[in-house]
């Protein structure tokens, strides 16, 4: 186990999970998406699981998730509840989409036979199923017995490659799989027919802004030929996790949405994938962010771009933060890592 390693695991000693009720999901809700170049209702749920396999032993430096899991087996019986009341808002939606803050594919966190269940049950209706899942579940086995209930409709697994470089998902994100372990995963999903969603985080801990920019932009290319959908996923910072840890010193700041923008331009000359950002907590302190007064054009305009994919939306964005993003690009690399938030806001 490397330092970093070793350090995510040290930040959950302490941690005390959350007395939570086992039998509900955590949300569930719906929103915008697209489907089939058209934009829909998706209805989301999030279950809540005993938690990622991964988290359980170190855990991704900037992923807090666990906070919301139960830390402890969660029965078949309660997830099946849990699928029942959120099914009791489901209107029919042609796209669902299902999060576990882990991996629905990993058998330690939703049995085969729950798992069958859930996904049997919402084909009857749905077009296409969106899930979550660590590369090393995407297994012949799995996806073999989804391709069967599946039939023509679609099935996709979003996984957290985070950046195409193995030094920065070693070093600065402990995600604990490798490139290849992505790509073996995204020829798996290709063999039985099913979509790729790759989320790219933007703003690791330990990179300057420019660093996080450019691997951003490497990582969408590297991918262009494997994967369906590029989700850009800027780090905000959750409790007991590195990223916070470092925040709290002033040693991280989560990214600008300038820098948002300028990945999502480049990176539709570099890819056909559908390129979208979901910004979790965007707009606050602890979320990607500007100067205040112009993040809430700039969080409109990510939004539309994901559903349009028409870079025309960013035209018009313009504030007077824009200078002092383009000075902290160029003086970071001096200040050893260690910066203030030039937006004026703190911790
Ligand atoms: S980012 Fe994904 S793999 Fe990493 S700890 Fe969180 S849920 Fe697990
Ligand atoms: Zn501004």
């Amino acid at each position: 186990m490397n330092e970093l390693a070793k350090f995510c695991k040290t930040l959950k000693k302490d941690f005390t999970p959350k007395i939570q009720d086992a039998a509900r999901p955590v949300r569930c809700w719906s929103e915008k998406d697209v489907l089939n170049g058209t934009v829909v209702d998706a209805y989301v749920i999030i279950f809540r699981t005993r938690g990622c396999s991964w988290a359980l032993k170190s855990g991704c430096s900037m992923c807090g998730y666990f906070n919301d899991s139960m830390w402890k087996k969660v029965s078949d019986d309660d997830l099946l509840k849990q699928f029942k009341t959120a099914m009791k808002q489901y209107s029919g939606e042609g796209f669902v989409k299902i999060f576990t803050s882990g991996s629905f594919l990993d058998d330690n966190e939703i049995k085969p036979k729950v798992r069958d269940e859930i996904l049997g049950r919402l084909v009857e209706t749905a077009e296409k199923v969106s899930v979550e899942s660590r590369s090393e579940y995407i297994t012949d086995e799995r996806l073999s017995t989804i391709r069967d209930m599946f039939g023509s409709k679609t099935f996709e697994v979003g996984v957290g490659l985070e950046t195409a470089n193995d030094f920065i998902r070693e070093h600065a994100i402990n995600k604990g799989f490798t490139f290849s372990g992505y790509q073996n995963a995204a020829e798996m999903l290709k063999k039985y027919d099913a979509k790729l969603k790759t989320y790219v985080l933007v703003k690791p801990p330990f990179l300057t802004e420019k660093e996080s920019i450019k691997d951003s932009v490497t990582t969408i290319e590297k991918i262009d030929s494997y994967t369906d959908t590029v989700s850009l996923n800027p780090t905000n910072v959750q409790r007991n996790t590195v990223v916070d840890y470092l925040w709290k010193r002033k040693q991280f700041r989560p990214a600008w949405l300038w820098s948002i923008v300028e990945i999502l331009k480049q990176s539709k000359k570099l890819t056909d994938a559908h390129v979208k950002c979901d910004i979790a907590g965007g707009g606050s302190i602890r979320g990607a962010h500007n100067c205040r007064s112009c993040d809430r054009s700039f969080l409109d305009a990510i939004t539309e771009f994901s559903l349009s994919q028409d870079t025309k939306v960013f035209d018009d964005l313009d504030c007077t933060c824009r200078e002092t993003w383009l000075d902290q690009l160029d003086i970071e690399n001096l200040s050893f890592g260690s910066l203030v938030d030039f937006s004026g806001r703190f911790p």
